[in-house]
């Protein structure tokens, strides 16, 4: 597919961004979600994956940037598992746990009172007939995600989730949040992908930050980084969408930069790259 047609939106943005990036990289953070946005979506959590030539491009550019972080809802490790680099930073469960380039681990110490209503509402989940549902449980300990993307009548399947799982969840005082064919029980705290990337660009002294996701906890992210960026003239920054049929509006809306998900993000990673020296 020619360049052209991976690139659907936002060409003269994502051109000035990467000269922000080329004019000094190691003032650069790259912020990037997983899921739909370097690995394809599967219908079962477990079978995504992060393709060698994504691995590569994510390698280098964290060598050269100053930073590089995943910003994933997955649980920490399940994220470090799909793409293991060493010198990167990690967010898991949209912001619940942090983990520096170093290895340093910052989990919110207030999620714990919240596990025991959590593994509540998880063993409630396990006696929905999820088999015949579609619906595929991932529990995280302190949130549980209840995915529903293999469906064959998601109206049948959203009502047994809303309310064998979601009524009773907010009855123990838990959130909900949503996502493409999912629901996900976590604690009523106030952590997002926004607060994770608020606190990863208070670590340095950056001046151009790019956010890559494909989701609305994404956006999160992007409404941070707009608002740093803002906040200083000689920050830049750039949000970026990976695109799909099935993106929600306001993931569009609030993105400088469209591209087709994955293989545009991959085009404008190997730009970055390029832009950086590799
Ligand atoms: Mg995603």
């Amino acid at each position: 597919m020619p360049d052209g047609h991976l690139i659907t939106k936002g060409e003269t943005e994502l051109a000035a961004c990467l000269a922000a990036f080329a004019a000094a990289p190691r003032a650069g953070v790259l912020l990037c979600d997983i899921d739909g946005t370097i690995s394809a979506i599967a219908a079962r959590p477990e079978d995504a994956a992060v393709s060698q030539p994504f691995r590569e491009v994510l390698a280098a550019l964290t060598e050269r940037l100053g930073l590089v972080a995943f910003v994933t809802g997955r649980a920490l490790e399940d994220g470090r598992r799909m793409i293991p680099i060493d010198g990167a930073a990690y967010v898991g469960t949209h912001g619940l746990e942090l983990m520096a380039p170093g290895g340093e681990v910052l989990a919110e110490p207030q999620a714990e009172r919240y596990i025991a209503a959590v593994q509540e509402v998880a063993a409630a989940a396990r006696d929905l007939d999820c088999g015949a549902l579609g619906i595929v449980l991932e529990n995280k300990r302190t949130t549980l995600a209840v995915h529903y993307r293999l469906a064959t009548d998601a109206a049948r399947t959203r009502h047994e989730i809303l309310t064998r799982v979601v009524e009773p969840a907010r009855s123990r005082g838990l959130a909900i949040g949503t996502g493409h064919f999912l629901f996900e029980v976590r604690p009523p705290l106030p952590f997002t992908k926004g607060t994770a990337t608020r606190r990863l660009l208070a670590g340095g002294d950056y001046l151009t930050g790019m956010f890559c996701g494909d989701d609305m906890t994404d956006v999160t992210g992007f409404k941070t980084l707009h608002d740093w960026a803002a906040r200083d003239a000689r920050r830049a920054a750039c949000a970026l969408a990976a695109v799909t049929a099935e993106t929600p509006s306001p993931v569009i809306e609030d993105a400088d930069v469209l591209v087709r998900a994955t293989p545009g993000v991959y085009l404008a990673l190997t730009r970055l790259l390029a832009a950086v020296g590799g």
